[in-house]
């Protein structure tokens, strides 16, 4: 269709009130928050861009097949529906549900584990796969190229792997110390930027030289092929289906959490290519973590809504809409000279807090006083992915420092129109002009692990 007559794939058949506060109401709200956006109520929240995780909207064909969801304790039918839909999309031959990613992560990182002072290398860790490799007795290494630090400059695919950077480190390190290399597709915690096939490719190959598992942590492995397609030579003319089966073909293992690009609310899978004695071991561990094999903390309605979900998030016209929404925002935030992180990604924009606010230390949590007078300002809830999020060095206790300090707003699928992102940017864009007033934050109680979702604050005076 012509360009001038396209809007959202879809029309809307059941509503959800949205509900307006002042100001005034936001201030009290906030600070009874602790100055933790992640405390707050939603119903105070006007437009919700915490995370485009479990937000989505479902269709009616999910809806649907939530009836007919088979809740057998054991052999389930709503499983086998889900275990073909994965297998066909994956090419593996084994599939254990989880009730969400980290659950994934918990049964199956360990099993790689196997002494100590181990390491796990990935493009770029997220937090909870952070954490699960730390619980599992090993460290976690982050090895993308440096291109995704430079934020103005152009650059397909500043998801990658370095991929000198990670040879480097399996020698330095020993390839016996290595548990795997996770490659995370897109790249989250790195601005949602996509991998191109040749980096997986070339990242499977140096797996192959030092006989090391490469597991695709796949949340979003649709809009990373969506990415491949619009970007990559030679993959114009393949469709999704053909770039995710070549991508998961290189690797070993596939986690996802199913609540991105599976466009369910809750969900999670463990997916391994063929080796059976670490699907073995997988299966004995998710009964006491997750349930048994054949629900792994699912419903059977839930297999259904996933089974449906993970066609649908593959479909190309929904995903270009989902794609352009989120260029949109960046697109109106750069015009108006907010520091973004250019490209935009996958499922958010990243707003770039360290020279929006050069006066708060990292220390005092830059993007986090960005996000909290955001909210202030326009009752929008977006998330800081910075130091906060990084945390402490396991060794020294000491703050990390983040390389980049980002205000996130990430964008739900199938949920918001246009006019929503028009209030985003004008918030947005009203805070940037007051940039210079903004104050940072310390701790008021820190969480040990995982801190940045419970932990309460208080604005440094
Ligand atoms: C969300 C996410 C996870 C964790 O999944 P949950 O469903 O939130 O537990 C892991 N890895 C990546 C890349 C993610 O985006």
């Amino acid at each position: 269709m012509d360009k001038k007559y396209v809007a959202e794939p879809y029309r809307i058949k059941m509503v959800e009130p949205l509900f307006e506060t002042t100001k005034e109401e936001r201030i009290k709200l906030l600070k009874s928050a602790g100055y933790n956006p992640f405390a707050l109520r939603s119903h105070d929240v006007y437009v919700d861009l915490l995370t485009d995780s479990g937000t989505g909207a479902m269709s009616q064909q999910q809806w649907s097949m939530m009836m007919l969801g088979d809740e057998a304790y054991a052999g389930s039918s709503s499983f086998y529906r889900l275990e073909k839909v994965v297998k066909e999309i994956t090419g593996y031959q084994y599939f254990i549900p989880a009730h969400q990613g980290r659950g994934a992560e918990k049964v199956l990182l360990p099993q790689l584990v196997t002494k100590e002072n181990m390491y796990y290398i990935s493009n770029t860790h997220f937090d909870t796969t952070r954490a699960h490799v730390e619980l599992a007795g090993a460290r976690a290494l982050d090895c993308v190229i440096d291109e995704c630090f430079d934020l103005d400059k152009y650059h397909d695919f500043k998801g990658n792997m370095d991929l000198v950077k990670l040879e480097h480190l399996i020698n330095e390190k020993g390839k016996e110390n290595i548990a795997g290399i996770i490659m995370t597709v897109t790249n989250n915690s790195a601005g949602g930027q996509p991998v191109s096939m040749e980096n997986i490719r070339k990242t499977s190959e140096i797996c192959q030289k030092y006989q090391l598992k490469l597991i695709i942590d796949g949340a979003r492995f649709s809009e990373n092929s969506y990415f491949i397609k619009t970007r990559e030579k030679g993959y114009q003319n393949k469709t999704i289906k053909e770039i995710a089966l070549e991508m998961f073909g290189y690797a070993d293992v596939f986690l996802m959490s199913a609540k991105k690009d599976a466009l369910v609310n809750m969900g999670g899978i463990i997916a391994i290519k063929n080796d059976r004695e670490l699907f073995l071991k997988a299966q004995t561990m998710v009964v006491p973590y997750e349930g048994f094999p054949s629900y792994g903390g699912l419903s059977g309605r839930d297999m259904e809504a996933l089974a449906v979900g993970l066609k649908e998030g593959m479909e190309e016209d929904y995903l270009k809409h989902r794609l352009d929404q989120v260029r949109y925002l960046g697109e109106k935030l750069k015009a108006a000279g907010v520091p973004i992180q250019y490209p935009v990604g996958g499922h958010a924009v990243f707003v770039e807090c360290k020279s929006f606010c050069p006066h708060i230390p990292f220390y005092q949590f830059p993007a986090l006083a960005v996000t909290n007078e955001l909210y202030l300002e326009a009752g929008v809830r977006a998330v800081e992915i910075g130091s906060l999020l990084l945390g402490r060095d396991p060794d020294t206790k000491e703050n990390l420092e983040s390389k980049m300090e980002f205000m996130r707003l990430t964008i739900p699928r199938r949920v918001y129109t246009y006019n929503h992102l028009d209030v985003v940017a004008l918030g947005v864009i009203n805070v940037y002009e007051k940039r210079k007033e903004l104050k940072g934050y310390t701790f008021l109680e820190e969480a040990p692990i995982l801190r940045h979702f419970t932990s309460t604050f208080k604005p440094v005076e």
